[in-house]
């Protein structure tokens, strides 16, 4: 089968190396990690990093994480301290990202910081991302691969329907491995604050902090600009911890026990098992998006490991909606 579009080619060396020359130029690529697929321009590079709040139509105050092949490069742009290090070291390659401060001479864009003196940085554990990392030989700032507000991509189609022309070449490796977001850490201040919850579960997370991190205030928009209420949003309605759903209504299971009656269902994980539950969420919540129903119902997840994250992206995806942003560019 040919792919779908022209701008999706498979990962192989020598797309890779097509696509490190597009990044090198100023160019746009989206490319797979293990989380979600990111939409990837020199960090260094104002014009490079405007794109991608032009073609996401991203609000200007929302900052960008820079993706790193090595720890060791992020530590010339942002200063790690003593937790950071120790997380550092355990989790990289990994799901986690850190909100540190700039150094001085940090050569990251200034657009990427959104105003604020942090810079957000992650190294991702996918080979794909990497090998593009090497070969590029700069960080990468890279939000995930859709239109603002909008479901994350976990499959090349995916980011070809969100984004289109507005992408320059899609990386294709297949589906993410965990299908969620990264976990995002503010180790700024003093005490540690979690400002999303993420691939990295959140036990594992306290265990290596040695303390429960700060929640971000509900009050405080300017912390993470990013973590709007609205989020990860299908444009059909969606309500959470149903029990059931109306024969008109598409229920998103999650579990062994499934209520019958539904127009159409798609079952996170029929034993129960977070982890796939993480993976098939953005997939399934897109093909349930995509089947024109009145409205989606999602049933329970449990409140523990990879649960908590795939509860606080429900939970967005049924906020209701802003008014759309005047000045974010189409
Ligand atoms: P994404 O746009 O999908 O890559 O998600 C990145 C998340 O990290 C967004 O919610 C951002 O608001 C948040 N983020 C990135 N950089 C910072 C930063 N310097 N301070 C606080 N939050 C950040
Ligand atoms: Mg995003």
């Amino acid at each position: 089968m040919s792919d779908p579009s022209p701008r999706i080619r498979r990962s192989d060396p020598e797309a890779i190396a097509e696509a490190a020359a597009i990044l090198k130029a100023g160019g746009l690529v989206a490319f797979p990690t293990e989380t979600v697929y990111g939409l990837g321009a020199d960090a260094r590079d104002d014009a490079a990093v405007a794109g991608i709040f032009a073609a996401k139509g991203r609000p200007r105050f929302n900052p960008l994480i820079a993706h790193f092949g090595e720890w060791e490069a992020a530590e010339e742009d942002v200063v790690f301290d003593a937790r950071a290090e120790r997380l550092a070291a355990a989790c990289w390659p990994g799901p986690l990202t850190l909100v540190l401060p700039r150094r001085p001479d940090c050569r990251i864009s200034l657009l990427c910081s959104a105003g604020l003196e942090t810079q957000a940085v992650r190294v991702p554990d996918q080979a794909v991302a990497r090998a593009l990392l090497r070969s590029v030989g700069r960080p990468l700032a890279a939000p995930s691969a859709n239109r603002s507000g909008r479901i994350s991509p976990t499959a090349a189609q995916a980011v070809e329907s969100e984004l289109g022309k507005a992408v320059d070449l899609i990386l294709d490796d297949g589906p993410c491995r965990i299908g969620l977001e990264s976990t995002v850490l503010d180790l700024s201040g003093e005490r540690p604050r979690l400002l999303r919850p993420g691939g990295l579960p959140l036990e594992r997370l306290i265990d290596l902090l040695g303390e429960v991190p700060e929640a971000r205030a509900a009050n405080a928009p300017l912390a993470s600009p990013g973590l709007l209420e609205s989020h990860y949003a299908p444009q059909t309605p969606l309500r959470l911890d149903a029990a059931a759903a109306t024969a008109e209504e598409g229920l998103l299971a999650f579990g062994p026990d499934v209520p019958a009656g539904a127009a159409m269902t798609l079952n996170l994980s029929p034993s129960g098992d977070l982890t796939e539950a993480a993976a098939n969420l953005f997939a399934y919540l897109r093909r349930l998006d995509a089947a024109g129903l009145p409205a989606i119902a999602a049933m329970p997840v449990p409140e523990q490991g990879l649960g908590h994250a795939i509860r606080d992206r429900l939970r967005r995806a049924a906020a209701p909606r802003p008014a759309p942003a005047p000045h974010s560019t189409p």
